[in-house]
């Protein structure tokens, strides 16, 4: 069907002549049909009364007569004519008198008015065989003689009328046809215009190409084309002149992109040179300061007066704040340089809070300030995320709270806001009663430089610093930091932040000792998901139902020398509380060696002075998160635990006689004294290495217990002698044998992991106090039993060899193996000791090229060789690195080889012992 709307121009065109041509001439066909019609009728009509008077006027006498013959033959001669199929004469009565009937034999009545004289005419037979039939009276004065009817088909007519028609049509035709060529021609001179204009306009649009179109037209479209053309040339010239503007940007753009390029450049080299200096800053301060604080401390070990005493203190703070100040600046030129970041490591939610608790409360009490710490009981233990930057804006709050209150109180409250089966978010406030802030001071609180009382007769110093820091850091860990007007005096400061909770692999055994643990829960539930989560992480687990079953099976186990390590205490106990149950324990000498953990609902829980006084480690909100109990019952008594008044001795440690020896490789004099110094007193005999090169060599010839060493040296940098240490270990046994610890004055970039991933074990920052190398040393070494250090009025006890547990059930499991169980288990163990290595260097090596099926690989079979000799915190670490390699990811995996070279050195070291035992 043609659409008018989508058809072209011509065919519109066409179209449109075509219409109305054709309805012009079709209605003159239809009018002149009907004309034709009409006149044909007329006229047999009047020729069939002319018929009908004659033969009427000669069948009068017969009539009157009666005469039928006569009447007859006047009949006969009228049939002749042609087209005339019936002719009858009626008596005045109606009846049938004469007819020559040639068609059929019916005629038909008159049904005619008698007394008119008027013929009257009627239509019969189908449309295309039409017929006429005519009755007429006959009178003679007045009195009705007779009626004459003829009858006349009317064929003819018909075919008269088609010719006629046909004629018509024909000529109609023609002048349709006539009609359209005219048409055609118009519409071409019309068409073709508007095609040139389209061609010309697509011209333009495709290839700016702005011909212009002739034409000797005058008419409208003459016109338009004119206008046209005067449009292209417009167009053209505005063309020409955008092209020159274009060229003329261009060559500025590149004149403005090679400035740019200079003056990035030269940002990035004075960026460079800002780090570079910053770093050397650092080092620079660090490095006097470590002299001055190392040796106030030393200085402070010897035999003082009162008054030398007190100076040497105050020059001891006063190092101590300016170093706060130092690391202020610090930090905020790593802010200043993009390059403050933040770890993701475990840690100990509740521990860190607890530390910061027991700086903080001397300092307020030393005030008179009260010091509450609010802690919600259900804040999750275990979590990952940076816990030194996390204690960096606590304490900055705090010490804030604490300088600019001078009575009431302070008040730290931590709160769930929100938590989901990954993570938890936390609200942290502090609230003091101090001299609070104004409302202007307010706004701009947390810029950088900026203090409340700026004036220069303010009574508290500060860099206006702490507090920007603290906004970046809090940002950092995708939190939130402000500050609200409480109710009354003070101020109330709050931060938000987000931690991961620790993730528990469902099969993590629980360290490489088999614990024992004991479940104390009134309800059977409660012991047997307990149970069967602690049986899941292969510890050895016995339940009771109450206080007296507990204190119990806490004695039958020590008389049998297996003491539980754990115990696992519901508040709510029949009789004696889980509190009270606690306390028990604690206060009996021969039982206080289990670690407690509290379980309470959030309506029991205990607060911290009374688990504290309880002696309960931990206390967790039923149901406990898991990787809460498991951090609550594996993590490993932390160093500090040992230096804190009144808490338990670190077990599983024991010490050598052997007088050990360290290598401090450092280039500074000053530096060399102090640590020197330091590591004397720890009981150490010291060799010193001027620079990498000299600690190589001093290495090489033996004899070297633990190397400190320093990142910055000249000839050859810690980080290189290090990496030659580690090179030449691989190259003799293949293992890291030797504890590398950096002291470094960088406190800037990352350092940590510089350290880690140049082959060192652990990380020192200069400067550093006696107490801190002591308990650093103490995680790689086994400490001189003379070591004990004098620290104000705490000590640091003698620490012990490291050496690994290992679980004798798959030991004994070797020894059922044959009838020579014993020889075998030896051999088993040579040969893991012996094969190990190897193993390990190539599975170095795939860590180093990054190649994640190989390290997938290697740590497996290790993974399984270390369980099947019981060695499970190493299978442990081999199963991570393998899952990491499972992961396609070798992220993380120095971190995690560290800990495997030192877990393989323990576990060597455990087997070494064991076999001296036997031989
Ligand atoms: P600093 O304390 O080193 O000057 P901060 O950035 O930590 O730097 O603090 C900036 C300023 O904010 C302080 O100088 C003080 O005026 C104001 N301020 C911070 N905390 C408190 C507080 N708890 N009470 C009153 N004023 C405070």
């Amino acid at each position: 069907m043609l659409n008018f709307e989508r058809s072209s121009l011509s065919q519109k065109l066409t179209l449109t002549s075509l219409l109305s041509t054709g309805s012009a001439l079709l209605v003159v066909f239809v009018a002149f049909a009907f004309a034709t019609v009409h006149h044909q009728r007329a006229a047999q009509e009047r020729q069939l009364a002319t018929l009908a008077e004659t033969t009427g006027a000669q069948s009068i006498v017969p009539l009157l007569g009666a005469d039928r013959a006569a009447a007859q033959q006047v009949l006969g001669v009228l049939a002749t004519q042609p087209g005339i199929q019936c002719t009858a004469l009626f008596d005045r009565n109606g009846a049938l008198f004469a007819t020559a009937d040639l068609v059929s034999t019916l005629v038909p009545a008159p049904k005619v008015d008698t007394r008119s004289a008027v013929a009257r005419t009627v239509w019969i037979g189908p449309p295309w065989d039409p017929a006429l039939r005519l009755y007429r009276p006959l009178h003679v004065d007045q009195h009705l003689v007779g009626i004459v009817m003829i009858e006349a088909n009317q064929r003819q007519l018909l075919m008269d009328i088609a010719e006629s028609l046909a004629l018509t049509g024909a000529a109609s035709a023609i002048a349709l046809a006539i009609a359209l060529f005219f048409a055609s021609r118009f519409r071409t001179s019309i068409a073709q215009a508007i095609t040139q204009l389209i061609t010309a306009a697509r011209q333009v649009s495709h290839s700016q190409t702005y011909a212009q179109i002739e034409h000797q037209r005058s008419d409208e479209l003459g016109t338009l084309i004119d206008s046209f053309n005067a449009m292209l040339s417009q167009v053209e010239q505005r063309d020409l002149k955008l092209l020159q503007y274009r060229d003329q940007l261009e060559r500025q753009v590149s004149l403005r992109t090679e400035q740019l390029e200079k003056a990035k450049n030269a940002a990035e080299a004075a960026s460079q040179a800002k780090s570079a200096f910053l770093a050397n800053m650092s080092h620079e301060i660090r490095t006097p300061m470590n002299g001055v604080l190392g040796m106030t401390e030393l200085l402070l070990a010897t035999p003082l007066n009162e008054q030398q005493r007190h100076y040497t203190d105050t020059v001891k703070r006063s190092g101590e704040h300016l170093l706060v100040i130092i690391n202020d600046i610090l930090d905020f030129s790593k802010v200043e340089a993009g390059k403050l970041t933040v770890e993701y490591i475990h840690f100990n939610l509740r521990e860190l809070l607890d530390d910061i608790d027991y700086v903080f409360t001397p300092q307020a009490q030393a005030k008179q300030l009260a010091m509450d710490f609010d802690i919600a009981p259900d804040i999750p233990v275990a979590v990952c995320g940076d816990p030194n930057r996390l204690r960096q804006v606590i304490v900055n709050l705090l010490g804030n709270a604490v300088k600019f209150t001078d009575q009431g109180r302070i008040l730290l409250r931590v709160s769930i806001t929100a938590e989901d089966a990954q993570a938890v978010c936390l609200r942290i406030e502090v609230q003091d009663t101090g001299i609070g802030i104004s409302r202007e001071a307010r706004d701009h609180i947390f810029d950088s430089f900026s203090q409340a009382d700026g004036s220069t007769t303010r009574k508290h110093g500060g860099t206006g610093l702490g507090l920007a820091i603290s906004k970046q850091l809090v940002e950092l860990m995708g939190g939130a930091i402000g500050m609200e007007q409480p109710l009354g005096r003070g101020s109330l400061f709050w931060f938000t932040v987000r931690f991961d909770k620790r993730a528990i692999e469902a099969e993590a055994p629980a360290g490489s000792k088999q614990l024992r643990a004991l479940i104390v829960d009134p309800d059977p539930e409660g012991r047997q998901a307990l149970e069967s989560t602690l049986t899941r992480w292969q510890l050895r687990c016995d339940t009771a139902c109450d206080g007296d079953e507990c204190l119990h099976l806490l004695r039958a186990a020590i008389a049998c020398g297996q003491p539980y390590d754990v115990a696992l205490i519901d508040m709510a106990l029949p009789i004696l509380s889980g509190l009270a149950l606690g306390a028990e324990i604690k206060a009996d000498a021969e039982l206080s060696g289990v670690r407690l953990l509290l379980l309470s609902t959030e309506r029991s829980a205990a607060d911290t002075r009374q688990r504290r006084e309880a002696g309960v480690a931990f206390q967790l909100i039923k149901p406990a998160r898991e990787g809460d109990l498991y951090a609550c019952i594996v993590a490993p008594l932390r160093a500090s635990e040992g230096v804190r008044p009144g808490a338990p001795a670190p077990a599983l440690r024991r010490s050598t006689q052997k007088r050990l020896t360290a290598l401090l490789a450092e280039d500074n004099p000053v530096n060399v004294e102090v640590a020197s110094a330091m590591l004397q007193t720890l009981g150490f005999d010291v060799r010193h290495a001027a620079n990498g090169e000299q600690a190589v060599r001093a290495v090489q010839e033996g004899g070297i217990d633990v190397v400190l060493m320093d990142c910055q040296m000249p000839v050859m940098d810690g980080m290189a002698a290090t990496a030659e240490i580690r090179r030449r270990e691989q190259q003799e046994g293949g293992m890291r044998q030797l504890p590398i610890i950096a002291i470094t004055a960088n406190a800037l970039q990352g350092d940590r992991e510089t350290c880690l991933a140049a082959g060192m074990d652990d990380y020192l920052s200069k400067p550093f106090t006696q107490q801190g190398l002591a308990e650093l040393l103490a995680r790689w070494i086994a400490l001189p039993r003379a070591a004990t250090v004098h620290h104000g009025d705490l000590q640091v006890p003698a620490l012990a060899v490291r050496e690994a547990a290992i679980n004798q059930k798959a030991l004994d499991a070797i020894r059922a193996l044959g009838s020579q169980g014993e020889a075998l288990l030896e051999r088993v163990i040579h040969t893991y000791v012996d094969d190990t290595p190897a193993m390990l260097r190539q599975l170095h090596a795939s860590v180093q090229n990054g190649d994640t099926q190989a390290m997938r690989q290697a740590a497996h079979s290790l993974k399984s060789s270390s369980a099947n000799v019981g060695a499970d915190a190493l299978a442990q670490l081999f199963r991570e690195i393998e899952q990491l390699g499972r992961q396609g990811t070798a992220h993380g995996a120095s971190v995690l080889m560290a800990d495997i070279d030192r877990e393989f050195r323990a576990v060597r070291q455990s087997f070494s012992a064991m076999l001296e035992k036997e031989t």
